[in-house]
């Protein structure tokens, strides 16, 4: 264990929960009563706070706002039956956020500020974590540049920050999606596989020429043919052909490599059911659904888990699937959802405890 760093923790004067209908939670939606703010400066963090959420005041010429030096993850918390609190994997999203601030050409967070600052600001507001199926605490690390200064460089100061969201289920709905032909999420070279917000702010055209056409997301392809499949708005995805599961490969620096992905494939190991990670091809994809061979398509995600997908369009070709075909991606949900409240044994130590 590490240290806990030097926090100076400042507490509300009144809590705001009571003001929050926890019976409906849209996803994001509502913050706790604190957060965490440290400060990156003259090449070392120098302070770590806890205070009360508010608003930031922030310099009109600020670095990240112009050039988009800015990352962030996606964590959950539970509380299982007794009232005990565990963070699913956040290591994992730890070693994430300094990969992605190094492609980003931005500090590292120590480990005693993202582990122990969480920890730390989970337990504040630890009566915020709602206990009721499907709900858990969304948990948003960020980091952004914040040299005010307009001529491009990498920036010499940051904020790291820690907000909380009580969350409730993200995609009540299977999902429709739409083969993406014509924009690009990411290319070898790029910034594809670190989670920086820009990756999303040149998405969001693709997703709402999608929703125009009554999907709910688009399913991203290469930069170069628009074939090779890689991933799916804030998912990864899974297909069951030939009762194998088969998902893109992360070799090509293109794809987010997926904290739940990556559990979704330990448990499909232990269902001994066959997994593949490689290059996935359209056609394949059409060919084997027309073959009656593909059997279900998902997507995993934090926020989403897992999410069914009900529809995917390729030009004239609509592959459909209904709840009897969603098997596979139900008996992994069941038992991601059992290590997560604590009903199943936590054999890969997934769980921190807080
Ligand atoms: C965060 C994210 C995912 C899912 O990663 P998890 O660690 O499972 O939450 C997948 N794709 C993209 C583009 C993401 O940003």
């Amino acid at each position: 264990m590490v240290a806990a760093p030097d926090i100076q923790v400042t507490k509300v004067q009144h809590s705001k929960i009571k003001d929050v209908d926890f019976g409906h939670l849209p996803f994001g939606k509502f913050f706790t009563d604190h957060m965490l703010v440290a400060k990156y400066d003259n090449r070392k963090w120098e302070s770590v706070e806890i205070k009360p959420y508010q608003s930031l005041s922030l310099d009109p010429s600020l670095t990240a706002l112009h050039y988009g030096q800015s990352i962030f993850e996606g964590i959950k918390a539970y509380k299982d039956e007794h009232g005990e609190v565990f963070i699913f994997r956040p290591y994992d999203n730890f070693k994430r956020f300094n990969t992605s601030a190094a492609r980003m050409n931005m500090p590292e967070v120590p480990e005693e500020i993202f582990m122990e600052g969480m920890r730390e600001l989970i337990r504040i507001d630890r009566d915020w974590i709602p206990a009721e199926k499907d709900h858990s605490l969304y948990i948003r690390p960020f980091m952004f540049a914040t040299d005010a200064m307009l001529g491009v460089h990498p920036s010499d100061t940051y904020l790291f920050i820690i907000i909380l969201s009580p969350t409730g289920p993200y995609y009540p709905r299977p999902l429709k999606i739409v083969v993406e032909e014509k924009y690009t999420r990411a290319a070898p070279g790029g910034v594809g596989f670190a989670k920086n917000a820009g990756n999303y702010g040149g998405s969001l055209l693709a997703s709402t020429e999608a929703q125009k056409q009554g999907y709910d997301q688009v399913l991203w392809t290469d930069a170069f043919e628009h074939k090779w499949l890689q991933e799916v708005g804030t998912m990864n995805v899974f297909f069951v052909i030939d009762n194998k599961a088969v998902t893109p490969s992360l070799d090509e620096g293109t794809i987010l490599d997926g904290v739940t992905r990556k559990s979704v494939i330990t448990i499909l190991n232990e269902m001994n059911v066959p997994v593949e990670e490689r290059h996935v091809h359209v056609d394949e994809l059409v060919k084997a659904y027309q073959e009656g061979r593909l059997q279900e398509v998902f997507g995993t995600g934090t926020a989403a888990t897992i999410a069914s997908i009900q529809t995917v369009k390729y030009q004239d070709h609509v592959l459909e699937f209904s709840e009897k075909d969603w098997i596979l991606s139900m008996e992994v949900k069941k038992r991601l959802d059992a290590i997560r409240l604590h009903q199943a044994p936590d054999t890969h130590e997934w769980m921190f405890k807080v």
